[in-house]
Formats: C-alpha cells, sequence, structure tokens
C-alpha cells in the first residue's frame, strides 16, 4: 500500500488547496482519455484513491491516525469512495473531455464500477424515415404524407403504463428507495455498487396494476401516418426535423427526422437554385429567328432565339429557377439550345439547300454582303 501523500507528491502536512491542485494536475496527466500507457490507468486509479481519502478531512483524519497499512486494513474501497462523486470534482476542476456529460459517468463507472444515481431515463429513440418528392414539389413546396411504423404512445394509459384507475404504490423491488445495492468484483477490489432499480426506474414508486394493453410500458409500436410540411426551395438529402414525433417514452418522444429525396426530371436538372433544360428547335429557327415556347414550372414561357443561333448555346430565363430554401429569391432556367438537323430530305428541300450552298460558296469567294 503506496502512501497517498507521496501519490500526490504533496506533504504531510499539505493543505486542502495543495492536494486539490497536485491531484488537478496528475488527473490532467494520466486520465485515460489523455493518457493511452496502460501503467497509467493503474496510476490514474492510485491518484483518485489518494484523492477520496485526502480531499475529506474525516477520512484524512483516520488516514493520518492509522498509516497506509492500518488504513487499508480497517477501510474497504467502498469507505474509500464513499462521498465522493467524481462527476462533481471534475466539474469543479472545469476539466472537460470531449463530451461532458458522459465523461464523468463513462471514466469512472468503467474503471471503479461506479453507477451514477440519476434517475433512469426514458428518452424515446429519435427515427429516421424518407419522403420521395418531385422536382415540382420542390419547386413549391407540399405537404406528404408519409406512413410510419414505430413506438408509439400507449392509448390505454395514455402512456403512463398504469391501468387506468389504479394506485400508485411503493416499489417491491428496492422497497421505494429507488436504487439497488449490489456487490461486485472490479480493478480495485469488492466494491459495492448503487444503480437505478430497474422495476421503478429509480422514482421508488410503481402501478398497482400495470397497464394491460402495454404490460405497463406505456409504449406500443403501432402504424401512424403524418403530414410533413416541405418546404420550398428544399434540396435533395435534406433531413427535416420534426421535434417529439419519434419513439414515444415517458421522459420524452424523440425527435423524427424525414429525409428527402427529390426523385428525377426527365426535363430539368437542377445545379444549385438553377434549373437546366434542353430545347429542340428547327435548324431553320436557329439560322433566321424567331419565337419559341419553352416550359417552366410556372407554365409555358416564349422564348426569343436570335438569328444565327448555334447549337448548345445557351438562354437564361430569369427567376424562374428553384426558390432559395431561405429567402425569397429564385434561381434561373437555363434553356440549352439543340438544333435539331433535317434527315430524310425531299428533293425540293435538297435542292434549295443545294442553291443555299451555291449561294454560300460564292459569297465566300467574291466577299459580298
Ligand atoms: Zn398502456
Ligand atoms: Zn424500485
Amino acid at each position: 500500500m503506496e502512501d497517498f501523500y507521496k501519490i500526490l507528491g504533496v506533504e504531510k502536512n499539505a493543505t486542502a488547496d495543495e492536494i486539490k491542485k497536485a491531484y488537478r494536475n496528475l488527473a490532467l496527466k494520466y486520465h485515460p482519455d489523455v493518457n493511452k500507457s496502460k501503467s497509467a490507468e493503474e496510476k490514474f486509479k492510485e491518484i483518485n484513491e489518494a484523492y477520496a481519502v485526502l480531499s475529506d478531512a474525516e477520512k484524512r483524519k483516520e488516514y493520518d491516525a492509522y498509516g497506509p497499512e492500518g488504513f487499508n486494513q480497517k477501510f474497504t474501497q467502498e469507505d474509500i469512495f464513499r462521498n465522493f462523486d467524481f462527476e462533481k470534482v471534475f466539474r469543479d476542476f472545469g476539466i472537460n473531455f470531449g463530451n461532458d456529460e458522459d465523461f464523468g459517468r463513462g471514466v469512472f463507472g468503467d474503471l471503479f464500477g461506479f453507477s451514477s444515481n440519476r434517475k433512469e431515463e426514458d428518452q424515446g429513440s429519435s427515427i429516421l424515415a424518407r419522403a420521395d418528392i418531385t422536382l415540382e414539389d420542390a419547386y413549391k413546396g407540399t405537404v406528404k404524407k408519409i406512413r410510419l411504423r414505430h413506438v408509439l404512445k400507449c392509448d390505454n394509459c395514455g402512456g403512463s403504463g398504469a391501468e387506468p384507475g389504479s394506485n400508485i404504490i411503493k416499489c417491491d423491488k428496492c422497497g421505494g428507495v429507488g436504487q439497488i445495492k449490489t456487490t461486485r468484483r472490479t480493478m480495485l477490489g469488492i466494491m459495492q455498487t448503487i444503480s437505478v432499480c430497474p422495476k421503478c426506474g429509480g422514482t421508488g414508486k410503481i402501478f398497482e396494476k400495470p397497464c394491460r394493453s402495454c404490460g405497463g410500458t406505456g409504449k406500443k409500436v403501432g402504424e401512424q401516418t403524418i403530414d410533413v410540411d416541405i418546404p420550398k426551395g428544399v434540396e435533395n438529402g435534406t433531413r427535416l426535423r420534426l421535434r417529439g414525433m419519434g419513439d414515444y417514452g415517458k421522459s420524452g418522444s424523440g425527435d423524427l427526422y424525414v429525409e428527402i429525396n427529390v426523385l428525377k426530371n426527365p426535363k430539368f436538372e437542377r445545379k444549385g437554385n438553377d434549373l437546366y433544360t434542353e430545347l429542340h428547335i428547327p435548324f431553320y429557327t436557329a439560322i433566321l429567328g424567331g419565337k419559341v415556347k419553352v416550359q417552366t414550372f410556372e407554365g409555358e414561357r416564349e422564348l426569343t432565339i436570335n438569328e444565327g443561333t448555334q447549337n448548345n448555346s445557351k438562354v437564361t430565363l430569369s427567376n424562374y429557377g428553384m426558390p432559395e430554401p431561405r429567402g425569397n429569391r429564385k434561381g434561373d432556367e437555363v434553356v440549352i439550345i439543340k438544333v435539331d438537323m433535317p434527315k430524310n430530305l425531299s428533293k425540293e428541300q435538297k435542292e434549295l439547300i443545294r442553291r443555299f450552298e451555291e449561294l454560300d460558296s460564292k459569297k465566300k469567294i467574291f466577299g459580298l454582303f
């Protein structure tokens, strides 16, 4: 049994403040989340044991009186850690490794076999559903009905788990204290641990008659149809969060996430907030120019084709693209012009093209027009 003062590297007459400071430095150095060596874990346990005793005036007095060997014989691990709240100690120190909330429970739970005394939470799970919508739905926004099969509140007991009219009585498993003591073997020897009573969930109270419909859980798996508001401009892959619409839990229901799958549109392709579409026009319109009709999500629109328009050139219709998810603006509709070349010309048509060819070559030779 090593001397607790030596473990913390302080003098026998060290003040509470010095002990605290020494412990903090060592805890930071040997914390299993930071220091991955096997010896660090051992060391970390030692310094916590030392601090649990030396930071408590009563325990320290006993330790000083009995000495390391005597103290070890007289007191159990449970005695050493009695009233010692790791979570609180670390919170007071402002030590934060990653997830603050899980930190104390996780590390100390694993190392020392302690479990938190907090009441058991019955938080419903969050669930994920998918909704297929068309691009036009995404353009205009829509309400989509989705069917879900998940954990719902039991309708017989209203989620309480009690048969209607049933009395509330003391939990017979824990005797009404809400906790259960168990003795178990840990790395530090045999220890008593206190855990939340699984029967009453830490409340110490149970219902005399559990609900006959759900067996006391307050939950039932069932189907539900819900209307999901899909905002205009929504992008493919967006997850909409519907608070409290997930699985039911007595401490609160989880959330429902609806992942939006925007189906491919045969006519429009979305790039950001712009919509791209192809428009086929006859070659003579490309050459001479003219007016054509083009599809938009606001109906057909007239588009002016300039004289001498080339294949694959783009014409932009401003403000006919997708609405911005948050905002009042819209992207553009970009029309890609595809010039169709005629096939299977009649004799007369071919003669006209040849005539055109003749004129065109003369134009080149004489540099006319
Ligand atoms: Zn029920
Ligand atoms: Zn109980």
